[in-house]
C-alpha cells in the first residue's frame, strides 16, 4: 500500500471558475440526454456496485467488499452491463459514476479523478465507424452548444473553442508509436487544434471485451478519442468482443480468470449479438471546453489520486 499523499488540493468551492464549470456541466448533461434520446437510445439508470467490473489496463487500488457471503466490486465502468442490456433495449446511454482508486503518480496529470462520471454508450449491430460517426456529432454538437448557452461563462474564463469539423482525423496507434514514442498521446495532444482518433490499438494494451480485427491479427477495432491543446484522452470505445470463445481466449491471454466475470460470461455463454460504444468522460469534457489546467476545478468535492478528500 502506498502512502497517502495528504497535501493541499486545489479547493474549487468559492471559486468562481467552479460556478462556470458547473453551469457548464448541466449543458453537458442536458445536450447530451436530448440529442441521445432524439436519435432512439434509451438512457438506463447507473449500477453502482455489482459482481464484475471493468478489469481496466492499468493498476488500480482494489474496491471489493463482501455483502450477505458474496463478493461485490465497485463500478469501475458498465462495459458488461451495457454490452448486455444493449441485447434487449438496441439503444442505451448512462451517466455512470465510476470508482477506479488510481495510484498517486496520476495525481498531477490534470486529467484523473478516483471518481468521476462517463456517458457511456453502446449500440447493438453497430460499427466502430457508426460509433466515430455518433461521437464526432457529440463533440462537435456540445462545443456549439456551449458556446451558445454558456457564451458569459466562456467570455469569463476567458475561453475561446473551434467548433470541430467531421470527420476527425484517424492516426492508427502503430504510426503514432512510430513517429513520436511511447508518449504519443500527450506529444499529439500538445501540437494539435483539433480533437482527434488514435484507432487500432494493439491486443495487449486494452481490455479482453474490445474486438480484435479479424482482418488485422493483433489490433483491435477500437478507438482513443484526444482533445487537443494538450488536454489529452477524452473518449475510448469500439466494437466488442460477442463470441464466446474469442471472450474466453482474450480473458485468458490477459491471465484473468472468467470467474472474476462470472454473471457475464454466463450471458455471453447463452449468445451475444455485436455491439459497440464508447465513454466520454465528463469531468475531462468539462475540464476541456473550460480550459482549465486542472480537472479537480470542475467539481466540487474532488477525488485527487493519492490525496486525502473528504
Ligand atoms: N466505458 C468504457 C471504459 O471505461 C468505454 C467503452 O465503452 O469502451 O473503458
Ligand atoms: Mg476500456
Amino acid at each position: 500500500m502506498e502512502e497517502l499523499i495528504i497535501k493541499e488540493t486545489i479547493e474549487p468551492l468559492g471559486k468562481e471558475t467552479l460556478r462556470a464549470a458547473l453551469k457548464i456541466n448541466g449543458t453537458v448533461r442536458s445536450y447530451f440526454s436530448t440529442f441521445l434520446r432524439s436519435i432512439g437510445y434509451l438512457e438506463i439508470p447507473p449500477v453502482i456496485y455489482s459482481t464484475a467490473t471493468d478489469p481496466l489496463n492499468h493498476p488500480v487500488f482494489d474496491t471489493t467488499f463482501e455483502y450477505y457471503g458474496r463478493k461485490y466490486s465497485i463500478t469501475k465502468s458498465m462495459i458488461f452491463h451495457k454490452q448486455i442490456a444493449v441485447q434487449h433495449l438496441d439503444k442505451i446511454f448512462t451517466f455512470s459514476p465510476n470508482v477506479r482508486l488510481e495510484t498517486a503518480d496520476k495525481a498531477s496529470t490534470g486529467r484523473h479523478l478516483s471518481e468521476f462520471t462517463q456517458i457511456d454508450i453502446e449500440c447493438l449491430r453497430a460499427t466502430r465507424d457508426d460509433m466515430i460517426s455518433l461521437a464526432e456529432d457529440m463533440i462537435s454538437g456540445i462545443v456549439a452548444e456551449v458556446e451558445e448557452k454558456n457564451y458569459h461563462e466562456l467570455l469569463s474564463l476567458k475561453r475561446t473553442l473551434n467548433i470541430p469539423r467531421k470527420p476527425f482525423l484517424r492516426i492508427k496507434y502503430k504510426d503514432a508509436l512510430g513517429k513520436y514514442g511511447k508518449n504519443f498521446e500527450n506529444v499529439l495532444s500538445a501540437k494539435m487544434s483539433d480533437p482527434f482518433w488514435i484507432i487500432d490499438i494493439p491486443i495487449n494494451e486494452r481490455e479482453f471485451y474490445d474486438r480484435e480485427d479479424p482482418n488485422n491479427a493483433g489490433y483491435l477495432l477500437d478507438m482513443d478519442l484526444i482533445y487537443p491543446e494538450g488536454f489529452g484522452e477524452a473518449i475510448s470505445g469500439g466494437e466488442r468482443e460477442f463470441e464466446i470463445n474469442k471472450i474466453l481466449q482474450r480473458v485468458s491471454l490477459k491471465g484473468q480468470s472468467p470467474d472474476q466475470f462470472k454473471w457475464f460470461i454466463e450471458a455471453a455463454s447463452r449468445g451475444l449479438l455485436p455491439s459497440a460504444g464508447f465513454g466520454i468522460g465528463i469531468e475531462r469534457l468539462v475540464r476541456y471546453l473550460c480550459g482549465f489546467p486542472k480537472i479537480e476545478m470542475v467539481t466540487p468535492f474532488p477525488k485527487v489520486p493519492g490525496k486525502y478528500s473528504i
